[in-house]
């Protein structure tokens, strides 16, 4: 099933998010795609009978990763390359909603459509303005949002880029609890259907970590 849908998708990450979709975990999906990417997962969707809805902009990424944060919103007919975003959901009115409030900047109303948590999505509402002009990356806010040396793993985003995460949104804390609750649902869903890989993430998110010369250990 995770190798069937990491072909469709493309990474690790991305496949967990649907999987975790049709577990009925996630209620919306949320990813960028590419033009030439469209068709194969507009024929998943239907296959499965999940509502997809795209964003009426594109987002042209700034430097080219397929872990970028940074883009720039374009008209969907600009001439340059740029992702579209998909809202994938088992309902019409969820996968719209979403895709509403992102068009409206909602960061709120999208981070809770997309089941993430309210504290969370109030840490990224607060810290966007900031850090949406450096490298729309929140883990130095998350950082110094957490007290302490020693963390649970579960919260622990610092190799989202290797495509080793069991979250998809930045925790306000690596102390959030309601991250560690989302992140234990999801890693019982990867043990489900691949109880290896669940091992393999397990292992390679403990470990010591250097954040602005701070040091975070993840048991
Ligand atoms: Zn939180």
């Amino acid at each position: 099933m995770i190798e069937n849908l990491f072909k469709i998708f493309g990474t690790k990450t991305k496949a967990l998010e649907i999987l975790y979709l049709l577990e009925d975990v996630k209620p919306v999906v949320r990813q960028g795609f590419y033009h030439n990417e469209i068709r194969k997962i507009t024929d998943f969707c239907k296959e499965k009978g999940l509502y997809i809805e795209f964003s009426p902009y594109k987002i042209v990424l700034m430097d080219h990763g397929a872990y970028s944060n940074k883009g720039i919103k374009v008209d969907a007919d600009d001439p340059r390359e740029g992702m579209v975003f998909a809202y994938i959901s088992k309902g019409k009115e969820k996968a719209k909603k979403a895709n509403f409030h992102e068009a409206n900047n909602n960061h709120i109303n999208l981070g809770k459509a997309l089941g993430y948590p309210e504290c969370c999505c109030r840490f990224f509402k607060k810290h966007e303005p900031e850090r949406s002009r450096l490298d729309s990356d929140y883990t130095v806010c998350t950082a110094e949002n957490s007290g302490g040396s020693e963390f649970p793993f579960y919260t622990n985003i610092l190799k989202r880029s290797m495509d080793i995460t069991l979250l998809n949104h930045f925790p306000c804390s690596f102390n959030c609890e309601n991250s560690i609750k989302l992140a234990k649902n999801h890693l019982d869903i990867i043990k489900k259907h691949d109880p290896e890989m669940a091992d393999y993430f397990s292992e390679r998110l403990k470990g010591k970590f250097n954040i602005e010369e701070r040091l975070f250990e993840f048991i």
